[in-house]
């Protein structure tokens, strides 16, 4: 069971910041709905609600997604998602159920930066930046490439442009952790494709890394990217093999890149979509 010794409820991040940096073993917490799979005592938690984290603002350039937004927010943020190709609501329907959403937070599932996440798969993908209260504003792939500082993540900052977008993820049963998932995004004349649950954290590769250049990439691009892609890093859990991740890297980005493209799939690609028998999960 988890147990807190303290509890404290600061008004804003600044005073919860101090707290998390100088009362012994404090700890954020979120909608809590990871940290309550641990049984542990905590001996100080601070709740963020009364910092004013909860909602999802659009300005003229950017949507604001406060840390205490829930998930469900982020599915149901209309104006949000039709800005981004749907590609949020996409890659959080189907974590666990929606009252599990209502509950879970942005700022847990980016703060924790779960190899598996769904949520930062897809936000990867998109021009977002983190605000932190201590570190100050960063590109959200810089966070994913840092350590587990003190501090508190304020808002997910995603800029407004012109994005295509797809979330492509596969999952061994409905609603179970992904076995790999993949966000593909073209916005300023540049294509953004992370893969995550690999099983480690989400990575995110350029264009220029794919070899995918222009918003309609030829069938030779599209098997060239798969094959970076399945270059990455990959290896064995209880969700997938190691070889069966690598190939789902390059079908999915391929899947994903095709939808965001608003094209349909080459038919010379078709070999690199179809596992080989050795590569099927037992
Ligand atoms: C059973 C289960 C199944 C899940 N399945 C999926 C899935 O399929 N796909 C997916 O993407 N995710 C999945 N998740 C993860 C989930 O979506 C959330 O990412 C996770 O619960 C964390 O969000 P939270 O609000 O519960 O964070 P919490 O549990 O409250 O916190 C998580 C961590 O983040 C820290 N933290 C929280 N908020 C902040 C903040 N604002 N600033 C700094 N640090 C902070 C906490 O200290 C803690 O270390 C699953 C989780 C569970 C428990």
């Amino acid at each position: 069971m988890l147990r807190f010794d303290n509890y404290v409820r600061p008004v804003n991040t600044a005073e919860a910041l101090e707290v998390l940096r100088y009362r012994r073993g404090a700890k954020v917490v979120g909608g809590g709905m990871w940290m309550r799979l641990s049984s542990r005592t905590v001996p100080c938690v601070v709740d963020l609600s009364d910092c004013g984290l909860g909602s999802i603002a659009e300005t003229d350039d950017a949507f604001e997604i406060g840390a205490m937004a829930s998930l469900r927010d982020l599915e149901t943020h209309r104006a949000l998602n039709e800005a981004t190709g749907g590609i949020l609501e996409r890659a959080v329907r189907d974590i666990v159920g929606s009252q599990f959403r209502e509950l879970a937070t942005v700022g847990g599932s980016v703060y924790g930066r779960f190899g598996f996440s769904d949520v930062l798969c897809a936000l990867l993908a998109l021009d977002a930046d983190v605000v932190l209260t201590g570190a100050g504003r960063m590109p959200l792939a810089r966070l994913c490439e840092q350590g587990y500082e003190k501090d508190i993540l304020e808002r997910v900052v995603v800029a407004k442009r012109d994005y295509r977008a797809a979330y492509a993820c596969v999952r061994r049963s409905a609603t179970d952790l992904p076995t790999l998932n993949v966000a593909a995004a073209y916005w300023n004349g540049d294509w953004h494709v992370a893969v995550g649950a690999r099983p480690a954290r989400a990575r995110l590769l350029l264009g220029s890394e794919l070899g995918l250049f222009g918003p309609e990439p030829s069938a030779a691009k599209l098997l060239n990217a798969a094959r970076v892609l399945r270059g990455l890093t990959f290896s064995s859990n209880m969700w997938g093999s190691a070889r069966y991740r690598r190939h789902l890297a390059g079908a999915l980005g391929i899947r994903a890149v095709c939808e965001a493209a608003g094209m349909p799939v080459p038919e010379a690609c078709a070999p690199a979509l179809a596992p080989a028998d050795e590569e099927v999960p037992a």
